[in-house]
């Protein structure tokens, strides 16, 4: 991870020391930098150079207010997938207008609250929905800007979870599909056609299926102009570009996006990106406290006070963190299993990682600033960890660790009989 180093009193973040973060706001907490987030993404700004191009920032990957103010200081928009997070970037000072609307499952209402925003497009999947929208839309007396969301049917080579562009998952409109229903779309009253989207997959460590999903659009934009009389304005090649966890060889924003441009270099068609784990996977790390060291025959356990309900992905895709001593102890390294409080076999946040460490101590997660607190849950009544924005060496809290009781408000027994 960028900007963190050790110093004297254990690893920084930013010149901020985690120890002191854990004192201050207790643990588990996800720390993210500021300054790494505007890295990642000066580095999308650069790779696009003058191109006519617009970042959106895909929110799922990490929706706190703060962060979401961060990138729309940046100069983002925004990619939503529910009206969730639509309130979410208005509340956080994000501009509708610069917003894309994904997802295969959009309903009536969230599709109103989206066109009385401004909503810039609506990433459509299904006929089904192109449908609903026009009949939304004639209600609320607007036209829905929309692009439809092709399936390139190209392999994206990555986690089968994380792959959305092969011809049997649920997302999207079959290629062979697609010019028909665009036809359709022309016809309706209330929707007008914008542009074009795809999104293959998250994690990608190859440039060439994006590249090769882009000229698979290419073919429909011209096939579209050429036999419909259509005329695209942007095309949305989606996010999905990969970061390093443990020792992945991720391609750069340049790199990445080069062989695209390469292909849109005499195209006048406005380029949009939907990148998120790669604008803020490595801007933030998961700060935790070893509660227990439990020693064994076969093996030793770190007990930690996170769990897979603070950073879900090692349970859910058997996904690797670096996970490193705060303060790390000079002798007895010994290889732990760093697990978490929770009644699942599946809690584990690494396995087998060589240690010096003792009961008492803090542990980072690194890497857990993409779709470590949005996927987040209260399993077992466990409140949701607090969240810190480092920026300029101070430390902001940007969300306060969950009381139980808010986690008790909303319910109630059953009346008296
Ligand atoms: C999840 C998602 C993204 C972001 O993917 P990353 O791999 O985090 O860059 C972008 N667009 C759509 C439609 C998505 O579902």
């Amino acid at each position: 991870m960028p900007l963190l180093r050790s110093g004297p009193e254990g690893l920084e973040l930013e010149g901020v020391r985690l120890s002191d973060i854990a004192t201050r706001f207790g643990t588990p907490t996800y720390v993210y930098s500021l300054a790494a987030m505007s890295t990642a993404f000066e580095a999308y700004r650069a790779a696009l150079g003058g191109r006519h191009a617009s970042i959106c920032y895909a929110v799922k990957a990490n929706s706190n207010l703060g962060i979401l103010s961060a990138f729309a200081r940046l100069g983002a928009g925004f990619d939503i997938v529910s009206g969730g997070e639509l309130e979410r970037v208005i509340a956080a000072g994000g501009d509708p207008a610069r917003t894309v609307f994904s997802g295969v499952g959009k309903r009536s209402d969230e599709m109103t609250l989206a066109l009385d925003a401004g909503i810039r497009c609506f990433n459509v999947e299904s006929a089904a929905e192109l449908e609903r929208l026009n009949e939304v839309a004639a209600r609320a007396c607007k036209i829905a800007p929309i692009a439809l969301r092709v399936n390139p049917d190209v392999d994206p080579r990555t986690h089968p979870y994380i792959s959305t562009g092969l011809r049997n998952n649920k997302f999207g409109v079959a290629f062979e599909e697609a010019l028909g229903l665009y036809r359709h779309a022309a016809s309706l009253d209330h929707v007008r056609i914008a542009g074009i989207a795809c999104h293959i997959g998250s994690q990608l460590l190859d440039p060439a299926p994006i590249a090769e999903a882009a000229s698979r659009l290419i073919e429909l934009i011209d096939a579209l102009s050429t036999e419909a009389g259509i005329q695209l304005e942007h095309i949305d090649i989606g996010g999905g570009l990969g970061i390093r966890y443990r020792d992945e060889a991720a391609p750069s924003p340049i790199e990445y996006l080069e062989p695209v441009l390469e292909l849109f270099s005499e195209r006048k068609e406005e380029i949009l990106l939907e990148p998120g784990r790669s604008l803020i996977g490595n801007a933030g790390l998961l700060l935790t406290r070893i509660e227990y060291l439990k020693l064994g025959r076969d093996r030793n356990f770190a007990i930690v006070d996170a769990a897979m309900n603070d950073l879900a992905r090692p349970a859910l895709y058997d996904a690797w963190h670096d996970i490193v001593a705060v303060r790390p102890h000079t002798q007895e390294f010994r290889n732990y299993d760093v697990v978490g409080p929770v009644c699942e076999s599946g809690d584990f946040l690494g396995r087998d990682r060589s240690l010096a460490i003792a009961q008492g101590d803090l542990l980072a997660i690194l890497s857990a600033g993409a779709y470590g607190m949005t996927m987040s849950s209260n399993y077992n009544t466990r409140p949701r960890a607090a969240e810190v924005i480092i920026s300029s060496g101070q430390a902001h809290l940007v969300r306060r660790r969950e009381p139980i009781a808010s986690l008790l408000a909303l319910e109630s027994g059953l009346p008296d009989s």
